[in-house]
């Protein structure tokens, strides 16, 4: 149904602090989404009109979501969430309805924020050969388009998106007055990952004998999520051996086993 299509929070708990190793990008979206929305009058005391989407791409797992829902927390604005794929609809209008429920209900709750995951799903290159070809869901994209261009870049509306393919994105989407600005996200470096760690770790009752940048320094290629995982994983071997503590060697252990779990994909998919 349409209501499931969406997920809607008033406002998300999440915060710029709980997010490691990309304080650039935060500082970049809060110029092109949290100014706009607290600080209307400035823009137009200036005369310029603050971009009309922002767009995140980067690697899976770095944290694109997160941003999205902090700084929408951080103006107090509804957070609408959709992932494109959901705007795939196998009956024709289907999809361009959705985009316009979307929009009608950004209207009704805004301040909003809305943030269209995996835009790529609506929005490849015709030339892709999976989906020229598919008129609905070049239908759906032309929506979205329609929807931007007819959009108030003063109002209380602003319009984010993410992908993990930013190559297979069709320009008609990048061009000025839709998603005009472009924020990379990438995986995270050495440093980010100590900061993704120790996020992840604040709240944990981990030992004396675990120093965390020693731990992640063993990270090499590990994204936030896997980051994130590898704190669960080590709290629950903890539990395991009925301890209250995580060592060092649960994060040992949390770690081979997130490796191992990697190598069985790699042979599935393979
Ligand atoms: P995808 O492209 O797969 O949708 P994403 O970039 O949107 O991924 P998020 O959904 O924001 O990634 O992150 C997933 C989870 O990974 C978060 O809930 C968080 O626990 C952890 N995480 C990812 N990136 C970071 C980060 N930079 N700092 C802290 N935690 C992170």
């Amino acid at each position: 149904s349409r209501a499931q299509a969406m997920e809607v929070t008033a406002s998300p708990d999440v915060t710029y602090a709980d997010i490691g190793g990309i304080d650039e990008q935060i500082r970049e979206v809060r110029e092109a989404v949290e100014d706009p929305l607290e600080n209307p009058e400035q823009f137009e005391a200036v005369g310029v009109d603050p971009p009309s989407g922002v767009l995140l791409h980067g690697p899976p797992g770095t944290g694109k979501t997160m941003l999205a829902k902090a700084v929408a927390n951080e103006a107090d604005a509804t957070f609408i969430k959709m992932a494109g794929s959901e705007l795939v609809r196998k009956f024709i209008g289907e999809g361009a309805r959705l985009v316009r429920d979307l929009f009608e209900l950004a209207a009704d709750r805004e301040p909003a924020v809305i943030f269209i995951d995996e835009i790529d799903a609506v929005a490849a290159k015709r030339t892709d050969s999976k989906t020229s070809g598919d008129a609905e869901v070049q239908r759906t994209m032309m929506q979205l388009l329609s929807e931007m261009d007819g959009f108030d870049e003063r109002g209380e509306i602003r319009i984010m998106a993410a992908t993990n393919r930013f190559d297979m994105l069709d320009e008609a989407i990048l061009r000025p007055g839709r998603f005009d600005r472009l924020i990379e996200v990438p995986e995270p470096d050495a440093e980010g990952r100590v900061r993704i760690l120790e996020i992840h770790t604040s709240e944990m009752n981990v030992a004396d004998d675990v120093d965390v940048a020693d731990v992640a320094r063993e990270l090499e290629g590990y994204s936030g999520a896997d980051i994130a995982a590898l704190a669960t994983e080590a709290g629950m071997f903890a539990i395991r051996d009925d301890r209250t503590e995580v060592h060092r060697v649960d994060f040992e252990q949390a770690r081979e086993k997130l490796q191992d779990a990697e190598a069985t994909d790699d042979l599935v998919l393979n």
